[in-house]
């Protein structure tokens, strides 16, 4: 039977029907309630499932991707900071509220197990991804699983800290790879030089300017390194790089590799390849563990 899988954006509420086979059916989506009222999201929700339901079989069961963290029986939402949740037991809730079984996921893991099912990671057992973009997101595919944690946490790859004392991250630490690896390190660096955004600065590194390729080596350079270690701790047979940065495409992907295969302790060349899922890799992810 189809299900319905959602994509809770501090932006939009995105919602598609995944049929059994995997397939988007249907997709839907509307704003999120600027004033982040709680009632108004259980409405849009409601609003989406209806719309996605008309001409359809109604569905039984709707996952839900929300950007933040979830207890360890993924039932409540701890804090998703964009959306206004704090300790919000939105499975109870919503499935109250939709009349169905509502399963939640992290919105990074829900990318992870797209990837695994429909993207380049199709037919690994063990492998990993990142999204290089305002944050540094990312999983973890273990024995063909999307892995959970010990503890019900997963994992967190933007905060595995890359320079001890280095650059102050959003969660309070410093050094943490996201300062390093993520679209907003490129801004940063490139802001004195006129460049706002990290497409501004690989673009400039493309065209050849000094500044911009010395900027854009330290990246290729610093992301290398996180991966090397990542494939020293965990062997995976491949690794998808996704997010707003990936689209450079072979212009940032060939140093990635070539940097990364270098520091890496096995003389294997694990294959580290661009994410394929898409936009829609919430909503797919999101289905996918609506059971
Ligand atoms: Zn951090």
């Amino acid at each position: 039977m189809a299900k319905i899988g959602f994509d809770i954006g501090g932006t939009n509420i995105a919602a598609g029907l995944i049929s059994d086979e995997g397939t988007l059916l249907k997709k839907g989506s509307l704003p999120f309630p600027q004033d982040k009222d709680f009632e108004k999201v259980l409405s849009t929700c409601e609003q989406l499932v209806k719309a996605l339901e008309e001409g359809n079989e109604p569905v039984e069961s709707v996952g839900v991707a929300v950007p933040g963290s979830l207890d360890a029986t993924a039932s409540i939402v701890l804090n998703a900071f964009n959306l206004g949740f704090c300790n919000t037991p939105l499975k109870d809730i919503l499935a109250e509220r939709l009349g169905k079984k509502v399963f939640l996921i992290n919105d990074a893991d829900a990318a992870v197990l797209a990837e695994h099912r429909i993207g380049s990671l199709k037919g690994c057992t063990d492998a990993f991804m990142i999204t290089l973009g305002t944050g540094l997101g990312g999983g973890l595919i273990l024995n063909d699983k999307l892995y959970r944690g010990g503890r019900g946490h997963g994992s967190e790859p933007g905060h595995l800290i890359l320079y001890n004392g280095g650059r102050r991250c959003t969660c309070g630490n410093d050094g943490c790879a996201e300062c390093y690896c993520s679209a907003t390190r490129l801004v940063t660096d490139g802001k004195s030089y006129g460049w706002t955004t990290a497409k501004a600065v690989i673009d400039a590194a493309k065209a050849g300017d000094d500044f911009a390729t010395a900027i854009f080596n330290k990246y290729v350079d610093d992301i290398s390194s996180y991966l090397a270690s990542v494939i020293n701790l965990l062997d995976p047979e491949r690794i998808a790089i996704g997010g707003g940065v990936s689209a450079a495409g072979d212009f940032l992907m060939t140093p990635i590799r070539e940097n990364t295969w270098r520091k890496v302790f096995f003389n294997e060349r694990t294959d580290i390849v661009i994410a394929t899922a898409g936009n829609d890799a919430g909503i797919y992810g999101a289905a996918f563990i609506a059971e």
